[in-house]
């Protein structure tokens, strides 16, 4: 059996258009503020590609770029003269940051109202509380691919591999909230390779290239990969040996093309939920 392959360019472009469609029919264009903090190659190219996408869907969208020389404090007071802006629904600071600023302290100032990230410790609280909240946007991008696929979650053992703030933790708690019977494993986790052939629905979110061998997964489980890893050769690869998992997966992300696409379309999505949440 050769798996199904969930493809997130199509799920991701088919997300935006329905924003596109729901923010054509609102009195107001959601407004979504980019901070980039100096040069990196990797967030400038980021950066353009949502700013791109949110003009595309009527945003009303900009990016502030900083330089590298920025200070914390300096930082810190634009992020809250964009808390104050009422023009301003949604708030994303552009990480890495330089060496000298506590991402800490960044995600900390952002209005959990504005922190369309989902990152803020009260927006990780209410999620962990099983309150509506702002969700971090790989992660829910996750949960449409697993829509998309179709996968039964309500009573489904899922595994998440990884553990982070970003993506492992949400991703788990989504999945507790759709009924999911949840398993979080991690680096210390005594045997990974057992803990994934139990799962319905595997999640690998590691950034280790191949970790996830194919005989891992059960026949017909869902296997979602996170991960990006870039190889000596240049080439993008996931965190599970893809072509022995596609024998045996009922369904599974490539990359790149599979939840990579996702986060963006997630970000003008809870910037839509932001904008309506807040203007009443
Ligand atoms: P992280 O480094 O913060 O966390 C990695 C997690 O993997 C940790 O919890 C750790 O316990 C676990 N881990 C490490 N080695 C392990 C092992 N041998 N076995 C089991 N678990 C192990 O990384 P992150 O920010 O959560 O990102 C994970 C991956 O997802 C990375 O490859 C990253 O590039 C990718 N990522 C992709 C997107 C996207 O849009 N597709 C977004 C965010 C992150």
């Amino acid at each position: 059996m050769s798996a199904l392959i969930i493809d997130g360019k199509q799920v991701a472009a088919a997300l935006r258009e329905r924003l596109a469609a729901q923010v054509a029919t609102l009195p107001f264009k959601p407004g979504l503020r980019v901070v980039r903090v100096g040069e990196d190659p990797a967030s400038v190219v980021y950066v353009r590609n949502k700013d791109r996408a949110a003009a595309a869907c009527g945003f009303d969208s900009a990016t502030q770029v900083l330089p590298e020389t920025t200070t914390e404090a300096e930082l810190l007071a634009v992020v809250r003269a964009l808390n104050d802006d009422p023009a301003v629904d949604g708030i994303l600071v552009q990480f890495p940051l330089p060496a000298h600023i506590r991402q800490e302290a960044v995600i900390n100032a952002i209005s959990p109202a504005k922190d369309v990230d989902g990152l803020h410790p009260i927006n990780a609280g209410l999620l962990a509380s099983g309150a509506p909240a702002l969700v971090p946007c790989t992660p829910q991008g996750v949960m449409h691919l697993l829509a998309a696929a179709g996968t039964p979650l309500k009573g489904a053992r899922a595994v998440v591999i990884g553990r982070s703030v970003l993506v492992g933790r949400p991703v788990a708690q989504l999945l507790l909230a759709a009924d999911a019977t949840v398993t979080m494993a991690h680096s210390r986790t005594l045997d990974l390779a057992a803990e994934c052939r139990r799962a319905e629905v595997v999640v690998a979110a590691v950034g280790r290239a191949g970790l996830v061998r194919g005989d891992w997964i059960a026949q017909g489980a869902t296997v979602i990969d996170v991960g990006i890893n870039r190889g000596a050769d240049g080439k993008l690869t996931g965190d599970v040996a893809y072509a022995e998992a596609l024998d045996r997966a009922g369904a599974i992300t490539p990359v790149p093309g599979g939840v990579g696409p996702m986060t963006i379309a997630c970000l003008l999505e809870n910037t839509v939920k932001a904008a309506l949440a807040r203007r009443g």
